[in-house]
Order: structure tokens, then C-alpha cells, then sequence
């Protein structure tokens, strides 16, 4: 039989193979083992960095050989931060692919399908390079090309003249995903300005409190890969928080046997891949958490030693039930009666997950004993009033088995990561924003930014100068029209600053937009809780750090970005430089060079100065290899600073901090002996003082001082007299709220909408400009299960209409037994769109859309889909799709949890076969009754003016970004001499 070309080049490419592999067992090298300590034989070896070569794959059978240098970076697609290697092309020094970093500890040269998609986003034909400023009214889509130096000296001016009026609280700063530990909180801290918002209490602040309250670190670190059992309430496997980085840890422990359990009420991919998976009413996870701890406490199932001495249980009895002997026995019987409720039947009512499927899970969960990993985030305690109880009572499984911070459990977060010193610390602000930190929510772990428009509205004050910085507030937030209302009203909102890389939605209605760098075009450091160590990463403008490797001097980031592409570090120092040009204002001491006083600060002086001083073991490290720590992290992109860190809470406090040592009466320890100086910053919960200046730095256990958690009581707060003093003393113990989207309160049409997952191949609001992205995924129909079909009258050829409390969204359905009967879920990622008449926009992944008033409200009409179109890249001639899906979150209102401040994204909603002149893709919107649900939400809340316990505003012990001086936490006097 002839030989086909095609078997013929298998043939030759195996033989290749097999040469190439004898040449590397001939020079010794069987494997490259990078700091993973894995096999990683594919990736290149860091030795022949500045010189790869590979054949060109389109020239075969030609072998035309092409040079790279390798320059590391970090993926900025999702909060995974892995790793990637650049392969900048020696003879065009253009960037031909990214690909995943083996010297990364955390992605351990692997990525997901987003990494590599990088390369799109720098080669979008459709992106924004120069600085653009607005001709006509706002949303009118009429834009102007300006300069860098105009659109500095006019915003300069703006935040130089508020700060002068002591107008600082107009001067505000909305950051999505940031993607760096703490440079810009330091621009906003210098500034003097509590001007920090986040995107945090629409994504995770409701996981965050439920650890918080625990533990008083935010974050939950499961050790995946040495678990036996591995819970999860999320699709981990491949989208959840740092998924790439744990899933690869997750298969790990499967392959090693791990059990494991995938609480999901949608039949996501993780689900797939799991042991049991268990598919709950939405909102009533927390509801099954505790069936499960109640099987541990009543069997007696859990780690009695490990309760004794690490839970606060002395201090729950003495406030809570002084009649009970103060000892742990009487303890453990009330423990019994508290949860002995929660059994599985219960449960199951709850849940609708049968009653012995939850005792074979929870047996399953008993047989871990310490390694227990288990992690939750958006998810449930995105979803639901009361989400945050899903963590904490997720939590309270650790807490019980003693699985905290053992090997295979699970760790708070704090010690997993590393936050560096930077060369300038500003101190905190001498000053409190009311419209981020409302008094009604005093215990809120995060500004209350998707209530913003209905604040400004209720004319609580107004903001001068917004920026808004990889955010997409119309979009991304619920009641996105409320937004796009106080956006285009200059009385509320003065100047509005889009800090892009891409179109978006709300950037169509700034004045200013600026050009920002992807993931290969600036700097930032960074440190995830990936698994039991420390390490940092360094993102870098690639072909800044390649031309210089090449022996060329680069003077800032826009010389080598596309266009007039900069970078946020870089533009934020020249800002703050305009502010204050004489430095009279005491800002740009902040951001001069401490080697060059009276000059400006550079990256590399920043950077190099950070990794020489603040990162221990990189100076020796790099040294080593004869290089300096900045080139040592330009090199490798990435360095691990410590493994196996261990249960931090169990050492003892060194004896140099126990000078004049005061002592709480549950065993809390106070010293007066000066702080150590700070190398590691981790932002995490800081404890009172004991009144006499003295502050906590252990905890007494059986007689020792140990370091304990930072939580007021040193101890994990199984009883957090926080929530009890603030006002919430009914769920100061771990337990369970029911959900707005509890069946009881549906109605007879009622369905919950789950509208918050992910897709594995999209991130939010910033992968549309990644082709191979768009084509795998564009668009996100309504999953319902066929009953609900049957039921409901309609069929797949259909459209629906799904109708929220302040309007309607009108889809297609994907009929699928992969979800609850009664509940349906749409992907969040979708539903792009630009103004007709606008000539910008994303041109792959956003539709044309008519907006206008109608019918008493905002209605949304397609004009038409995507289509194939002419730019610099022939592939946008080839989009063959044109349904970019529908964009739900429009016709959500908001719903803040009244204690940790969460956005509550599940919708009760009716589902039913849409009108005869509905269309695809159409949406209405009432903003008024947007208002009205606002304010029903507001009334749930328990301001701080009514319960502070002690005239504050909030405990100064929780979390806060952007602290202001303490002094700032007091009731405004107006209120306090109420
Ligand atoms: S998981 Fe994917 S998107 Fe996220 S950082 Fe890693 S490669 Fe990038």
C-alpha cells in the first residue's frame, strides 16, 4: 500500500521526536523539573531563554527556523495570575504567542484556554490606542484623538482643585479584578483620598465575611493537592476562584484517590468530575453544611481536643448562656442541642437533596479528619440574603475536624500570600467616604459600590472625578440603567475617567478614556493562596524588558505598547506629579525617587527597590545566579518564597514581644513591646487594643502563648461578638438564613434565575476582544430543565421571556436535565452590546442595540448581531456567528445582604414563552421600581447610628481597604448627638 503524505510527516515528526529525546539522555537532562519539581519536558529550558528556536509550523515541510526571547509575564484574564511566557520574535521583536511559565509555582507552566488567548488582546484590531476624550453629550459616541499631556493637565487640575477645597470624598476610584497588591490604594492613599471602590460586593464579599468572622482572614486556602476529601461549593474544576492553579491540585488528589464533592445546582463541568454531586435549592447550601456538622457533633465525629482549645467557647458561654458551668463539657452538650435541628431530613426539605445521600456525604466528609480541603466563593455566597453563612458554616467543618491549616486542609489565606513593602507607605486618610461606607452597613467587608446611583441620586453627595479602571459598572452590575442615568448627568458625576484597554459600556458614556496595557504591556506584583506556600509574581511589559535585554534603554511603557498604549503604574506617578506639581500638597514626596530626590519615581526603581528590600530569600536568590532581584524577576517572572508554612496560630509568640504583657479574661494577650517592622502586609483583620495602648499579639492555650488568629479574641470565633454587639446577635454563631429565593417566598410562577456562573473560555468583561475565545463561546441561552418546559407550554425552537421585579430580558431557552426542575441559570458573561450610531465598539462580541424611553422605563432592541467585517486582522472577515447572547444583569435590582453587604445575584423570576412582538434579545427596564426595591433592601439594615456599640462607625478590627486614620472611625458628630 502507498504511503500517504499525511502518514509520511507522522512518521518523520516521530522520528524527530524519538532523535530529540535520545540527544537529551545523551547530554544527562531527563527531565526538566523547574520549581515545581514536576515534569515539564515540553516547556523550554530557561537556560536558552534568550535564544529558542523553533520551526515555523506554517512553513512545513520547509524547515524555516525562527529565534525567540522569552520573556515572562502574568496573565491577567482571571485573579489566577499564572504565569506566561512571551515568545518575542527576535527579528520582528513582536510578541508570536503566549504560553504557560514553568518557573511559575502557582500555574506551573500551565494555562487555561484564556492565556494563551492573550495574544488577541494585543492584537485586537478593534482596541483603543490613544487617548480619547468626549466631543459631543455624553453616550452621544462622539469622540476626539487628544494627548496624554492634555488629558493629564485637565484631570490634574480637577483633583488638585478638590483636594484644595477639601472636596477629597469627590474623588473616586472603581476598580473591577485589580490585579496587583496595593499600588493604587497607595496613589489613593497619598492623595489623602478615601477614594478606593471595588467591584468586591458584587463578587465575593459575602465568602469573605462568612472566613472573616471565623478567623478574621477573609480567604479560604484549601490544600488541594494533599487532601483526602475535597468540598466545593463552586465549579472549581473550571471556573472558580484561582481555578487553573487548584484544579491542577485537585486532578492531583484524585489521582492519589481524593473523594470528591461538587455542590452545584447546574450541571457545570466540575460537577462532571466529581464523586458525589450534589445539586441543592439555590440558597439553601448553608441549610446541608449544617446536617453535615450536625452529624460530626452528635456523633461525636469531631476533634474534641482542637474545639477545646482553639474555639472561643469560653466567651459564647459567658455571654451567651451565664447560667451553664463554664466548662468545655457543658460546652460540647449545648453545641449538641444548638445544631440538633439540622438533621438530614431537615435538610433535605431545604435542599430537595435525599436524606441519606447527605449522610453518605457527611460520613464521607468525617472520614478526612484533618485533611479536609473545602472552598466556596461567589457562588452560593454571591446568591443568596444571608450567603455569607455558607462559608462560615462551610468553614465550621474545618473548625470541627481540626482541618485548619494541616496538611490537605484548608488555610486562611493570609499566610499563603505575600505582600511586599513598598519604598513609600502615605498614611492612611484623614477622612471617610459616606458614599462607599454607608452608615447602614457597618459591617459590610466592602464598599457598598452597586449602591452608588442610588446615593448619588438620593443626592448623598456627588462625585467630581470617577475613574473607572478594568470596571464596567453598566454591565457588570446589576440595574445597569440606574448607572447609565446618574453616567450621563454631570451634576452627580463631574468627570468620568475610563482607564481601558478595550470598548465597554460605560466607557461610552466617560469623557475621558484612556488607554491602558494588557497583560504583556505593564507592571504589577501580585501573590495568590494557590496552595501551602508563599511565592509573587511579576507582570512586565514584555518587549520593554526584551528590548533591553537586547542592551536598549527604554524610558516608559508607551515606547514599546501598541499606539500610544501606557501603563497604570507609570501614568499614576506623572498624575500624582501634576497634582501637586511643587510638592506643596505633600503628595509627591510619595512619588519622587528616594535615589534621586526631587526626581520622579520609575518603575524600576520601584520595583528593584521592593524586591531587594521587602522579599526575603530574592536578593541571596538572585545572587546566586549573579543577577539583581529586579533582573532576577524580569528573568523568571516569578518567585517562591517559602513552602509548607504550616499552622501559623500554633507558634509561639517570640519572648522579645512579650514586654508588659496584659491578659483578656479568655486568654487574649496585650504586649506594649514595639511592632516588629512589617516585611509581610497581608491586609487582614487588625484587633482592638486592650484600651491601655497596648496591643494583641497571642493567645493563651493551656498555658502557652501562641499567635493565635487575628479575631478579637485570638481564637477562632466560633462566636463572634462582633455580630452579636452590632446588632446581630441572632447569627453570631454559624448557621442559617434563608434566602430571598427561598421556595417559601417564590409564589406559585416563581423560578430562581442563577445568573452568576462563569464559562470556562470567557472572564467578564474583558475577553470579547480574544477571537479564538469569542468563536468557542459567544452567546448563553437559558438553561431549564424539560419539565419546566413541559410545564411551562414552550418548546426549543421558542423564545422566553424571563421577568424580573423591574422588567424583563427576552432568550432563548437551552433545554437540558442538567438543572433543578425550577430553577434556570444563564452565564453572565454574555449579552455585549454597543449604541447604534456609535462607530466603536468591540466588533466580535457586541451587538447593535436601540436604547430609548418607553412605556415608562428604558427598552433595549436589537439592530443586528455581530458579522464578518473589514480590519487589520482578515480573521474579523471570517466571524461566522452573529448571536452574542443577552444581557440579563440590566433587568436585575440591586440586592445588598444587610450584614456583609453582598449583592445577592439569584432573581426570583417568571419564566414564560415570549409575546408575539417580543425579539431576541430584548430588554425593559423600570428604574423607578429599581428605586423601590433599593429602598426595601435598605430597610433590612441595622445602621450604625442605631446599634454601635461604642460610637464608631464600624469595628476597627474588620477589614477595610484603604483604611482611613483611625480617628475617622467615629459617628459623625451630627449623628452621634442624636
Ligand atoms: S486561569 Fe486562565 S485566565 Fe486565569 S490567570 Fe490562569 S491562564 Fe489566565
Amino acid at each position: 500500500m502507498t504511503e500517504q503524505p499525511v502518514e509520511r510527516d507522522l512518521r518523520e515528526i516521530g522520528r524527530r521526536v524519538l532523535a530529540a529525546r535520545a540527544d537529551t539522555l545523551e547530554r544527562g537532562e531527563t527531565f526538566y523539573p523547574g520549581p515545581s519539581r514536576i515534569h515539564l519536558a515540553s516547556f523550554p529550558p530557561k537556560e536558552r531563554w534568550d535564544d529558542w528556536v523553533e520551526l515555523d509550523s506554517k512553513s512545513w515541510p520547509e524547515r524555516s527556523e525562527r529565534r525567540y526571547m522569552l520573556v515572562p509575564t502574568t496573565c491577567f484574564n482571571c485573579e489566577s495570575a499564572c504565569g506566561l511566557l512571551a515568545y518575542v520574535d527576535k527579528d520582528t521583536m513582536q510578541v508570536r504567542k503566549f504560553e504557560g511559565n514553568p518557573e511559575h509555582p502557582g500555574s506551573r507552566g500551565r494555562n487555561c484556554a484564556k492565556g494563551p488567548a492573550t495574544l488577541n488582546q494585543v492584537t485586537d484590531p478593534d482596541r483603543i490606542l490613544y487617548p480619547l476624550k468626549r466631543a459631543g453629550a455624553r453616550g452621544d459616541g462622539k469622540w476626539v484623538q487628544v494627548t496624554w499631556n492634555e488629558a493629564l493637565d485637565e484631570i490634574a487640575a480637577r483633583i488638585r482643585k478638590a483636594i484644595v477645597e477639601e472636596r477629597q470624598n469627590e474623588i473616586m476610584y472603581h476598580v473591577g479584578r485589580p490585579g496587583e497588591d496595593g499600588f493604587t490604594e497607595r496613589v489613593l492613599a497619598s492623595w489623602g483620598v478615601d477614594g478606593h471602590n471595588s467591584h468586591t460586593n458584587v463578587c465575593s464579599s459575602g465568602a469573605r465575611s462568612g472566613y472573616h468572622y471565623w478567623s478574621g482572614i477573609d480567604r479560604p486556602s484549601p490544600d488541594h493537592a494533599n487532601a483526602d476529601v475535597i468540598l466545593l461549593i463552586s465549579s472549581h474544576l473550571e471556573t472558580g476562584h484561582y481555578f487553573n492553579p487548584h484544579a491542577q491540585r485537585i486532578i492531583e488528589a484524585k489521582e492519589r484517590g481524593a473523594k470528591l464533592i461538587v455542590v452545584d445546582t447546574r450541571l457545570s463541568n466540575t460537577a462532571t468530575h466529581a464523586d458525589f454531586w450534589l445539586a441543592p435549592h439555590p440558597g439553601s447550601e448553608a441549610a446541608m453544611n449544617l446536617a453535615v456538622a450536625n452529624y460530626l457533633i452528635q456523633g461525636d465525629l469531631y476533634d474534641r481536643d482542637y474545639v477545646r482549645r482553639w474555639w472561643n467557647w469560653e466567651e459564647y458561654l459567658a455571654r451567651e448562656r451565664p447560667e451553664a458551668a463554664p466548662t468545655f463539657e457543658a460546652f460540647e452538650e449545648l453545641l449538641k442541642e444548638l445544631y440538633a435541628g439540622y438533621t438530614f431530613e431537615y435538610a433535605e426539605r431545604e435542599t430537595g437533596i435525599a436524606a441519606a445521600t447527605l449522610e453518605e456525604v457527611a460520613a464521607v466528609v468525617a472520614s478526612a479528619g484533618t485533611k479536609l480541603a473545602t472552598h466556596s466563593w461567589r457562588s452560593a455566597a454571591a446568591g443568596n440574603l444571608g450567603g455569607w453563612q455558607v462559608s462560615r458554616t462551610l468553614f465550621l467543618l474545618n473548625a470541627l475536624l481540626g482541618a485548619i491549616a494541616t496538611e490537605g486542609g484548608t488555610f486562611p489565606n493570609a499566610w499563603n500570600k505575600f505582600v511586599p513593602k513598598p519604598i513609600h507607605t502615605p498614611p492612611h486618610p484623614e477622612t471617610w467616604n459616606d458614599l462607599t461606607w454607608p452608615l447602614e452597613y457597618p459591617l459590610a467587608l466592602n464598599e457598598l459600590s452597586f449602591l452608588l446611583p442610588h446615593f448619588l441620586k438620593e443626592d448623598r453627595g456627588r462625585v467630581d472625578v470617577y475613574f473607572t479602571r478594568v470596571y464596567n459598572p453598566v454591565w457588570t452590575n446589576p440595574d445597569g440603567m440606574s448607572w447609565v442615568e446618574v453616567l450621563t448627568d454631570e451634576t452627580k458625576i463631574g468627570m468620568f475617567v475610563a482607564l481601558t484597554p478595550t470598548w465597554n459600556e460605560s466607557a461610552f458614556f466617560a469623557d475621558y478614556i484612556l488607554p491602558m496595557g494588557h497583560a504583556s504591556e505593564r507592571h504589577d506584583v501580585h501573590s495568590y493562596e494557590q496552595y501551602d506556600a508563599q511565592w509573587i509574581g511579576f507582570r512586565q511589559p514584555v518587549l520593554r524588558t526584551a528590548r533591553e535585554r537586547r542592551g536598549e534603554s527604554i524610558g516608559d511603557t508607551r515606547e514599546v505598547n501598541p499606539g500610544e498604549v501606557w501603563e497604570e503604574n507609570e501614568f499614576w506617578t506623572e498624575l500624582s506629579w501634576r497634582i501637586d506639581p511643587d510638592g506643596s500638597l505633600g503628595i509627591r514626596q510619595y512619588h519622587e525617587s528616594k535615589a534621586t530626590p526631587g526626581t520622579k519615581l520609575t518603575v524600576d526603581e520601584y520595583y528593584g527597590w521592593m524586591f531587594e528590600n521587602s522579599v526575603p530569600g530574592l536578593p541571596e536568590r538572585a545572587a546566586a545566579e549573579g543577577l539583581k532581584p529586579l533582573d532576577f524577576m524580569r528573568r523568571y517572572g516569578a518567585f517562591e518564597i517559602a513552602r509548607k508554612i504550616g499552622a501559623v496560630y500554633e507558634e509561639e509568640v517570640p519572648p522579645q514581644e512579650l514586654e508588659h504583657v496584659g491578659e483578656s479574661s479568655f486568654g487574649r494577650v496585650y504586649t506594649a513591646a514595639p511592632k516588629p517592622p512589617a516585611t509581610n502586609i497581608v491586609p487582614h483583620g487588625a484587633p482592638e487594643g486592650d484600651g491601655e495602648g497596648r496591643r494583641p499579639v497571642g493567645v493563651r492555650i493551656d498555658g502557652r502563648i501562641l499567635k493565635g488568629f487575628p479575631t478579637p479574641s485570638g481564637k477562632l470565633e466560633f462566636y463572634s461578638s462582633t455580630l452579636a454587639d452590632w446588632g446581630w446577635r441572632e447569627h453570631a454563631i454559624p448557621g442559617y438564613i434563608k434566602s430571598h429565593v427561598h421556595p417559601d417566598d417564590l409564589g406559585p410562577e416563581g423560578m430562581v434565575l442563577i445568573s452568576t456562573f462563569r464559562l470556562p473560555v470567557q472572564i467578564h468583561t474583558r475577553s470579547a476582544n480574544a477571537k479564538w475565545l469569542d468563536e468557542i463561546a459567544h452567546t448563553n441561552p437559558l438553561w431549564i430543565h424539560p419539565s419546566d418546559v413541559e410545564r411551562l407550554g414552550i418548546d426549543a425552537t421558542d423564545l422566553v421571556r424571563v421577568e424580573t421585579e423591574i422588567g424583563y430580558f427576552v432568550v432563548k431557552p437551552w433545554i437540558t436535565e442538567g438543572i433543578r426542575p425550577g430553577v434556570v441559570a444563564c452565564s453572565h458573561h454574555m449579552g455585549r452590546w454597543k449604541l447604534g450610531g456609535h462607530p466603536r465598539g468591540q466588533g466580535q462580541m457586541m451587538a447593535t442595540v436601540n436604547l430609548g424611553r418607553e412605556d415608562g422605563g428604558w427598552k433595549m432592541s436589537r439592530k443586528s448581531g455581530v458579522a464578518p467585517y473589514e480590519s487589520s486582522d482578515p480573521d474579523t472577515k471570517r466571524i461566522w456567528w452573529t448571536d452574542v447572547g443577552v444581557h440579563q444583569n440590566l433587568t436585575f435590582s440591586v440586592h445588598p445582604d444587610p450584614i456583609s453587604g453582598q449583592h445577592c445575584w439569584h432573581q426570583a423570576v417568571r419564566v414564560r414563552r415570549a409575546e408575539p412582538g417580543d425579539s431576541y434579545g430584548d430588554i425593559f427596564v423600570d428604574t423607578d421600581k429599581a428605586a423601590e426595591v433599593y429602598r426595601r433592601w435598605l430597610e433590612l439594615t441595622r445602621s450604625a447610628d442605631l446599634v454601635s456599640p461604642d460610637g464608631t462607625r464600624r469595628p476597627f478590627w474588620l477589614m477595610r481597604p484603604l483604611k482611613p486614620a483611625k480617628a475617622h472611625f467615629g459617628l459623625p458628630d451630627e449623628v452621634a448627638q442624636r
